[in-house]
């Protein structure tokens, strides 16, 4: 069965098509600028670049243009629609409405809706990409997989704010954590290269990108994570400053004019490593050039980003009394030696030593020393297949359930 999986942001649309009986990607695409000028549709398929300038005024046009570039004679990847047996749609904000991938019907619609003031960047955009692939594919079974459905496993120690205990319980406000889909691959994964089953293991996921969060994953469930309320929280990021103390907002506020919103669009586009090395980047990969040429306000991002980086593991050992392994992925964490040794540097009393030369690898490996008491890998995270493989899950589910309509709708 081929199955599409979607990632809809507010005016883009990335997409790819996979054959579930070889796990391999037939086709990956990316629509952009929807609703605004000059938007386009690339695609990759069978080693044929399509890409076509044309006008998506919304989701619903952009899906359009992504059926005809799968469909097409020339650059398509399969002759019509009949060959998708479903969709997989990434959406941001679950909440503690789903703990784990569900099938998309009318009361995930309103769930999902309900959502939105907890995430009202990105779930209006997952939604509209739902209700167009429904416009276009009303016959096609999807499924809905969270990034915060993994860490609803989180204990309410992990989860709850120093708050009066009302706002959760009246808004809701409380720690999520997001990137779930990608630590729930990588630590699954880290049980196979380990031999062992992950119910018996302790685990650090690094999932570190332009967005980066950490996960303490004990017996296979979330038990902290670094992200709470929304992605902005724990880390140095790209441009997100990760924690601060509250009051920085009001001194922001009082001491320049800035309005709430300018705040906290300090605090999400212009922060974390960008803000750190005083605009010259808000890629690693420059930092890291920066830093090893000698500019230090590059090296000051980097320092603070690896230390960082460096308490929540530590942080995270003491929750879990101990730690099998620590697995980079991501963006910088599948790519960068650099920024793993920093982060792992002088961590041998908690029993880590990296293996310098092993540690030069982009790719699945054991990067740790022999002697070293906590294994560290480097595993690449596939968030598509993962949401490909719950996809699967559950339309197998519906196909069981069409034959025998006592078969309850089922999480993954
Ligand atoms: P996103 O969160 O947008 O999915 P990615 O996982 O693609 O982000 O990660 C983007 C980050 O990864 C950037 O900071 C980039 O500099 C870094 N990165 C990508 N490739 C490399 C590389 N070869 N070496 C070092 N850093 C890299």
């Amino acid at each position: 069965m081929n199955i599409l999986v979607i990632n809809a942001g507010s005016s883009s649309l990335k997409y790819q098509l996979i054959d579930m009986t070889t796990e391999s990607i037939l086709a990956k695409g990316l629509c952009e600028r929807i609703g605004i000028n000059g938007s386009n549709i690339e695609q990759k398929a069978g080693g044929k670049l399509y890409k076509k300038t044309l006008p998506l005024k919304n989701h619903v046009e952009a899906f359009g243009a992504l059926v005809d570039a799968l469909t097409d004679a020339e650059y398509g990847a399969v002759p019509d629609l009949s060959s998708i047996g479903a969709a997989g749609h990434r959406v941001v904000h679950g909440a503690e409405a789903f703990t784990g991938s569900v099938l998309i019907d009318d009361t995930v619609m309103q769930a999902l809706r309900d959502n939105i003031p907890l995430a009202p960047l990105h779930n209006p955009a997952n939604i509209m990409g739902i209700e167009a692939c429904r416009a276009v594919m009303p016959d096609v079974p999807m499924v809905a997989v969270f990034d915060t459905a993994f860490h609803q496993t989180m204990p309410r120690r992990a989860y709850l704010y120093g708050l009066p205990y009302e706002y959760y319980e009246q808004y809701k406000i409380r720690r999520y954590g997001f990137h779930g889909t990608s630590h729930r691959y990588v630590t699954a994964r880290a049980a196979q290269l380990l031999g062992r089953p992950i119910e018996q293991l302790k685990l650090i996921s690094c999932h570190m990108g332009n967005g980066s969060s950490f996960a303490a994953v004990e017996g296979g469930r979330s038990i902290d994570t670094t992200m709470g309320l929304t992605p902005l929280e724990g880390l140095i990021m790209g441009t997100r400053s990760g924690d601060i103390d509250p009051t920085v907002i009001e001194m922001l506020m009082t001491s320049t004019g800035m309005s709430l919103a300018d705040v906290m669009s300090v605090l999400n586009k212009r922060s974390g490593l960008l803000g750190l090395s005083a605009g010259l980047s808000s890629d690693w990969r420059d930092v890291k050039i920066g830093a090893q040429t000698g500019n230090d306000a590059a090296l000051r991002a980097a320092e603070v980003f690896a230390y960082r980086a460096k308490k929540y593991i530590g942080g995270y050992i003491a929750a879990m009394n101990g730690c099998d392994a620590i697995l980079f992925t991501a963006g910088i964490g599948e790519n960068d030696s650099f920024a793993r040794a920093l982060i792992l540097k002088g961590m041998e009393y908690l029993g880590i030593t990296l293996d310098p030369e092993r540690n030069q690898t982009r790719e699945e490996a054991l990067i740790s020393a022999d002697e070293s008491r906590v294994k560290v890998f480097v595993v690449p995270t596939n968030e598509e297949l993962a949401i490909a493989r719950d996809t699967l899950a559950l339309t197998g589910t519906i196909y069981t359930r069409y034959h025998s309509p006592a078969i309850e709708r089922s999480l993954v």
